[in-house]
């Protein structure tokens, strides 16, 4: 999975919010994801957008989170331990089963917050100005012949 995005919260630059539980439960049993299942979450960059719900899917799956510094921040705020989350490598080749997963460096539109990180664990609610881009990432997929 990439990005950790399901809920969509209201009033985001005004109140602190956090996941919306039933939300995530209710995309991921439409789409057939329960427990042991996901195999692994990447966050591209930790902008609100794309970093929210990351710990919420890392509880619920008990998948790996892959991420910057500030992902795991994000994760460590919101009860995941180091040993679910991996700081980024970038450039080195990850396997999943036929699937062949390699995280490239990239860079986010002009922002107000480029490159800014989240130092300490970040716990919800928090407000989307909370949350910092750091790095953003570009993930490519392959699989047999394709990417
Ligand atoms: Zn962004």
């Amino acid at each position: 999975m990439i990005g950790g995005f399901i809920s969509r919260p209201p009033l985001l630059k005004v109140l602190p919010f956090r996941t919306d539980a039933d939300a995530v439960n209710k995309t991921f049993k439409k789409i057939g994801i329960d427990n042991n299942k996901l195999q692994g979450l990447f966050i591209t960059h930790t902008h609100y957008d794309h970093a929210l719900d990351l710990a919420y899917i890392a509880k619920q799956t008990r998948t790996h989170v892959d991420g910057s510094g500030t992902a795991i921040n994000i994760g460590l705020g919101n009860g995941i331990s180091t040993k679910q989350m991996s700081g980024y490598e970038v450039d080195k080749a990850m396997q999943f089963g036929d699937f062949t997963v390699t995280v490239i460096q990239s860079k986010h539109s002009p922002t107000f917050d480029e490159g800014e990180k989240i130092k300490e664990p970040l716990k919800q609610p928090a407000k989307a100005i909370d949350y910092h881009e750091d790095s953003s990432y570009d993930i490519l997929i392959s699989h047999k012949a394709k990417s």
